[in-house]
């Protein structure tokens, strides 16, 4: 009942200029760090079960008047993506396999019982407003990008439990330096058996608020202990699996050359991982999705049978992983330094999102 015929109506960009001052623009643009500055436009689509989607438009960024009513402030039904535009030689820009984010964006609805919306909405979306925030995607040199942030919430003013007659679709775009001050120093992990951030049949798959909302209380305990970030581990049938780090996958390779992740199920099926495992024999790696032990990657870490350890994701793409830490636990991979392999697939990505590489795979996305 919630998929709604794709409407006439795409995303009409409405005649607005710049609100920021290109003098401004030019200094966010030389240091923007991570989601603290936003552009100008923001694209825009509203749902009901009457009309369907409609209202589609890329418009000046402004805010939302919410009803204290508004039932996502309540029962936390929002969804979200990120992805980004990637300033190419040419000087054009491109997305990276934005048609798996619309159709995470459509699993993710789906379980938080929200209309889907079409997957090439979702990219249309996307795309105008790229091409109308152009001149906030950064110059490459230093790996920068303009971050883009589709989401969805439920906006009815409703205080009984069900599935919203009343939905909002946004994007919003933020120019994005490196992710971590670290660079691609390397990280440090805590592994949390305290909490659990996902559990067979819940949400762990979704990109929904809600997760990244109990993921604080570990984040906040994993850099009490000096750690940059949270490694969620998962309890099945009283053995500890490793499940994924804050908002990134988690990657080891072994000494003969495997490449293994944790299977898909409780975890985000990230973008970045696809990616990784599609490249891995290009690098002479053996792609293997499996469950893994805490202890198997403590234990092969510590014994030298695990050689690296990295985590993925859009926003650090490939970050190194140097050391393991958890009550009574830790381990440095191997000489604490980013791996051979690490590196190569880094370079690989970052290549094929800034254009720097012929797109043999058909994966970017010019706007
Ligand atoms: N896991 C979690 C919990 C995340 O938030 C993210 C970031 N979206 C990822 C993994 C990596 O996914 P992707 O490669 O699509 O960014």
């Amino acid at each position: 009942g919630r998929r709604t015929p794709v409407p006439t109506q795409r995303f009409a960009r409405a005649a607005q200029a710049a609100t920021t001052p290109a003098t401004e623009r030019r200094a966010i643009l030389a240091d923007p760090g991570f989601g603290r500055h936003f552009t100008d436009h923001m694209a825009r689509a509203r749902w009901s079960p009457e009309e369907g989607w409609h209202g589609a438009e890329v418009c000046g960024l402004r805010p939302y008047e919410l009803h204290p009513g508004t039932a996502v402030l309540h029962y936390a039904q929002e969804i979200f993506e990120g992805l980004k535009a990637y300033r190419q030689p040419d000087g054009g820009v491109a997305l990276f396999r934005p048609e798996l984010n619309a159709a995470r964006f459509v699993r993710s609805a789906r379980r938080l019982a929200l209309p889907e919306l079409p997957p090439e909405l979702f990219v249309e979306s996307v795309a105008e407003l790229v091409r109308a925030d152009a001149a906030w995607v950064p110059d490459p040199a230093t790996d920068a990008s303009l971050y883009l942030r589709p989401y969805m919430f439920a906006a009815e003013a409703f205080l009984g439990v069900r599935p919203a007659q009343n939905v909002e679709y946004g994007v919003v775009a933020s120019p994005a330096g490196p992710y971590f001050s670290a660079g691609s120093a390397g990280i440090t992990l805590w592994i949390d058996r305290e909490h659990t951030r996902a559990a067979r049949g819940g949400t762990g798959s979704a990109k929904c608020g809600g997760n990244y909302a109990a993921s604080l209380l570990p984040q906040a305990l994993a850099k009490q202990h000096g750690c940059d970030q949270v490694l969620h581990t998962i309890d099945v049938s009283g053995e500890t699996f490793v499940d994924e780090s804050g908002t990134m996958n988690l990657f080891i390779v072994t000494r003969d050359a495997e490449l293994v992740t944790p299977s898909l199920g409780t975890i985000l099926p990230g973008v970045t991982r696809d990616t990784v495992l599609a490249l891995a024999e290009a690098h002479q790696l053996q792609a293997v999705e499996r469950p893994v032990p805490l202890e198997e990657l403590v234990g092969r870490i510590d014994d030298g049978t695990i050689v690296e350890v990295f985590a993925s994701g859009t926003a650090a793409v490939i970050t190194s992983v140097t050391a393991l830490r958890g009550p009574g636990t830790r381990v440095a991979v191997a000489s604490g330094k980013p791996g051979r392999r690490t590196a190569e697939l880094r370079r690989h990505i970052t290549d094929l999102q800034f254009g720097r590489r012929p797109d043999d795979r058909g994966w970017s996305y010019p706007v």
